[in-house]
């Protein structure tokens, strides 16, 4: 069975692409039988869909990135660039502190580790393929508009995994027919250790997205970070409250990305 890759179109199927990679799970020294919890947020409620799928982290893998042009080539070099940033994000750096060539790594490297989450058949809606190609090669950036939103907090899993997400809006609301989100828009969460990343989208290039005061800081692109709204002073402030679960507070990290919409 032959199934092209998802980066470069090109024949794939042959690498067993890690969708955390190797490095990065021993480096969170997760044992072999660990666990990455995945969640994913309906919409309309803000909450986790169903009970949060577990999958065993070194077995989570997805079979459609070929191996010479992508696994062992851009991806290969991607990684290696991405490394030292993500270990010193773990241990002690800011995720303010980052010069703009590192926030350029980072933001290709969270962008495709995001996509290759949604790709994992997870039950999500796998974000949209011409996003994947752009990054492919080593001159592939994300589509413009897909912003990198970082922090820094207290975990209780080495990692988590939060696909979906609400998507509280200010100005005049844009949905589809049956009042859903548009479907080019994503929200994509990851958890390292103490590192959340959040890789945001919205199809409506007038339409901005709003940081929540205090919990999100735009890592990509390093552009003026636009506005921020607080949702503990909103119709929704539970948006920010989070239970016991281990991806609860990756789930409100997530959830309170805004977007604000102009007014008609
Ligand atoms: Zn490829």
């Amino acid at each position: 069975m032959s199934k092209e890759c998802l980066f470069c179109g090109g024949p794939g199927g042959l690498s067993k692409e890690h969708v955390v990679p190797l490095w990065l799970l021993e480096f969170l020294d997760l044992p072999a039988d660990d666990e990455i919890f995945h969640g994913v947020v309906e919409s309309a409620t803000g909450l986790l869909a169903a009970p949060p799928r577990i999958h065993s982290s070194f077995t989570f893998v997805d079979g459609r990135v070929c191996e010479t042009d992508c696994n062992n080539g851009w991806m290969a070099r991607l990684e290696n660039a991405a490394r030292p940033i993500l270990i010193s994000l773990i241990q002690d750096r800011g995720v303010e502190t980052l010069s703009a060539g590192d926030a350029a790594v980072l933001g290709k490297w969270a962008a495709k580790t995001a996509y290759l989450h949604t790709w994992g058949g997870l039950g999500e809606r796998p974000v949209q393929l011409d996003h994947l190609r752009a990054l492919a090669g080593d001159s592939g950036v994300p589509v413009e508009g897909v912003t990198l939103f970082a922090a820094k907090s207290t975990h209780k899993k080495p990692t988590a995994y939060v696909g979906g997400g609400s998507w509280p809006q200010l100005g005049t609301r844009q949905t589809e027919a049956d009042g859903q989100p548009p479907r080019s828009a994503y929200k994509v969460g990851l958890q390292f250790g103490p590192l959340y990343l959040l890789v945001a989208f919205w199809p409506n290039r007038a339409s901005s997205l709003l940081r929540a005061t205090g919990v999100h800081v735009q890592v990509f692109p390093q552009t003026p970070p636009t506005g921020e709204w607080d949702p503990l002073n909103s119709p929704r402030p539970s948006l920010l409250e989070f239970g016991e679960h281990p991806a609860d507070k990756l789930k409100a990290f997530v959830n309170c990305l805004a977007v604000l919409n102009p007014s008609r």
